[in-house]
């Protein structure tokens, strides 16, 4: 009789302790939803005085020669930080709506070899202006699986996240290079790799997390805010790929994404 009772008070307390679970993941579900709604509203009513801000600063830049050199200085500096503000905006967006899952993704036939292409002609400007060279190694072989399936916007935005960190944390006259393979398990791999000044090894788990920075204050000068490369593991996450990170303090970076190699509807 006892062990029966204890039975039976133990499936009473169980069944008690999911109907309250349940309960609570009602308001846990709407107060995200609740969240995510604030941030994507703030990012959207953000950017547009940003945006004007951006416009005005951008005029008196034209007339910056005629302003004494203070005054320069000044202007300078409000120019880059309303352009981290913008960025960090953008971001915001991007992971409010990346989190809201609310809207569909398009999936299409993405050619990565072209990717690369498009990516290091769009980056190019920036290696330029940095004193950085800029690589790469992406053949167009006739008859090799270059396709995965993916939002094209996403993955461009994915790779540009990765060579812009690259750019960004390599000093002037270091090395950036994008490359595409197949592994030898046939699948569709993209590898950004730098010179520059590596991650820590006790950091590399860490710098997926929202706004993780490995030293805060240079990564603030260098104007990054932490979420690039947390929307990478969004973007990641809804491909079903992964990412291999190697790195040596001082020599450099390798940032390795592995795609699905299912077969793809032509
Ligand atoms: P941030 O906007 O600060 O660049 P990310 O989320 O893109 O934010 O990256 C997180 C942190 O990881 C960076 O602040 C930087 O410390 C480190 N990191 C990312 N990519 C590289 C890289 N290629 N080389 C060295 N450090 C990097």
């Amino acid at each position: 009789i006892l062990m029966l009772s204890t039975v039976v008070l133990l499936s009473i307390a169980i069944w008690l302790a999911y109907f309250f679970a349940g309960k609570a993941m009602v308001p846990i579900k709407k107060s995200y939803a609740r969240q995510v709604e604030f941030t994507t509203n703030a990012s959207h009513e953000l950017r547009t005085p940003l945006s004007v801000i951006h416009s005005s600063v951008e005029l008196l830049e034209e007339c910056k020669d005629t302003l004494p050199e203070f005054e320069q200085h000044i202007l300078d500096s409000l120019q880059d930080e309303v352009k981290r503000m913008i960025r960090l905006v953008e971001s915001l967006l991007t992971l409010a709506r990346s989190d809201s899952k609310s809207l569909p993704i398009k999936m299409e036939k993405v050619d990565l070899v072209q990717v690369s292409h498009q990516m290091y002609q769009a980056i190019q400007p920036l290696a330029l202006v940095k004193g950085i060279i800029l690589k790469l190694d992406a053949p167009v072989i006739e008859h090799e699986l270059t396709y995965i399936h993916g939002n094209l916007d996403q993955i461009k935005q994915l790779v540009y996240i990765l060579l812009d960190n690259a750019i960004k944390y390599t000093p002037p006259g270091g090395q950036v290079m994008i490359s595409y393979r197949t592994s030898q398990d046939g699948k569709p791999t993209l590898q950004i790799a730098d010179t520059g000044i590596g991650i820590p090894r006790e950091e590399l788990a860490r710098i997926f997390e929202r706004f993780y920075r490995v030293d805060k204050a240079r990564s603030r000068e260098l104007g990054g805010a932490g979420l690039g490369l947390s929307i990478a593991a969004d973007i990641l996450s809804s491909h079903g790929a992964y990412i291999h990170v190697t790195s040596e303090e001082g020599k450099g970076s390798i940032f390795e994404i592995e795609f699905q190699s299912e077969p793809i509807s032509v």
